[in-house]
């Protein structure tokens, strides 16, 4: 049995843990207050006329979930559906002349700075179509995928492996369980670099999805059910410099007048170029490219 003397002392020393565990609770929110309030303000201030990509740069940098710059909704982007169904011809053009410039199979710590260089230079924004292996490859094309992130441009997903030893589509059918392992492992390339809240909807096939069609595929269905439940959308082309096809190492004229004989008299233009190493031509095409597009009326925009 507990004496009366006895329950009083305990009944002192709980007030005394009450008061004790009341003033740290008030102590701790008056700090939680005064940093959120804090935190807040240079938040604000941050964003407050700072350029949009200094800011993805200041977030990328704290370590903060980015914005994803294929989810933004500005004026240099297009639909991809939009441009799938115009591929496809399900769509009307509206005889706007727009090009997208696509680049292939990078980044390359050779061609892709110069490709950038250039764009910045004219105030272009592109897609770029990154192949996961290269990513990965060593910590310079990791920030190279960061710089063309940070400067506006859109980027999709061309697969990791981009087929390597034909596992992609052995006796020419897509092994689909293979290729959305493929694609999952250059999504998550891509989100550890850029941050987990990066996401792209837009994918282009090693050899574009028209290949598939070419071979008559017969694993097509399974393959389209699959992208659509993850919300992929495959974006080809209408034109190329056939800087990957074809005689090897054309100079820049060759491949621009191969890429003006393949515009001709298009509204929508969907260029295919590449920027991984070797490409070098490419780059010293692009300047010409560029200049001539905008020759002929037609405004730059990015896929997403
Ligand atoms: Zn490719």
């Amino acid at each position: 049995m507990i004496k009366n003397g006895q329950a009083l002392r305990t009944h002192n020393q709980n007030n005394l843990y009450y008061l004790l565990l009341t003033f740290i609770f008030l102590i701790l929110t008056i700090t939680f207050i005064v940093t959120k309030d804090f935190t807040e303000k240079k938040v604000n201030a941050e964003s407050v006329n700072t350029p949009v990509t200094s800011s993805i740069k200041n977030s990328l940098h704290v370590n903060t979930p980015v914005q994803t710059s294929n989810k933004k909704d500005d004026k240099n982007t297009y639909d991809a559906a939009k441009i799938s169904a115009l591929l496809s011809y399900k769509e009307k053009n509206d005889g706007r002349k727009i090009a997208f410039l696509t680049f292939d199979d990078g980044p390359s710590t050779t061609v892709t700075p110069q490709i950038l260089d250039i764009l910045k230079q004219f105030n272009i924004k592109a897609t770029f179509f990154l192949v996961g292996e290269n990513i990965e490859m060593n910590e310079k094309s990791k920030e190279l995928v960061k710089r063309v992130f940070n400067e506006g441009h859109s980027i999709g997903n061309h697969t990791y492996s981009h087929n390597r030893g034909n596992m992609l589509f052995p006796k020419k059918k897509v092994n689909v369980p293979v290729f959305m392992e493929d694609i999952k492992k250059t999504d998550e390339a891509l989100k550890t670099v850029l941050g987990p809240e990066f996401s792209t909807k837009i994918l282009r096939l090693p050899g574009g999805y028209m290949s598939r069609t070419y071979y008559r595929d017969p694993n097509l269905p399974e393959l389209n059910a699959n992208l659509k439940k993850e919300n992929m959308i495959s974006i080809d082309w209408n034109v190329e410099s056939k800087d990957a096809v074809g005689k090897k190492n054309k100079s820049a004229s060759e491949l621009f007048n191969i890429l003006k004989q393949e515009i001709g008299m298009k509204s929508k233009v969907i260029i295919l170029l590449h920027d991984t190493y070797g490409k070098m031509h490419t780059a010293s095409a692009l300047p010409q490219l560029i200049e001539y597009l905008k020759g002929q009326g037609y405004e730059f925009k990015t896929i997403k």
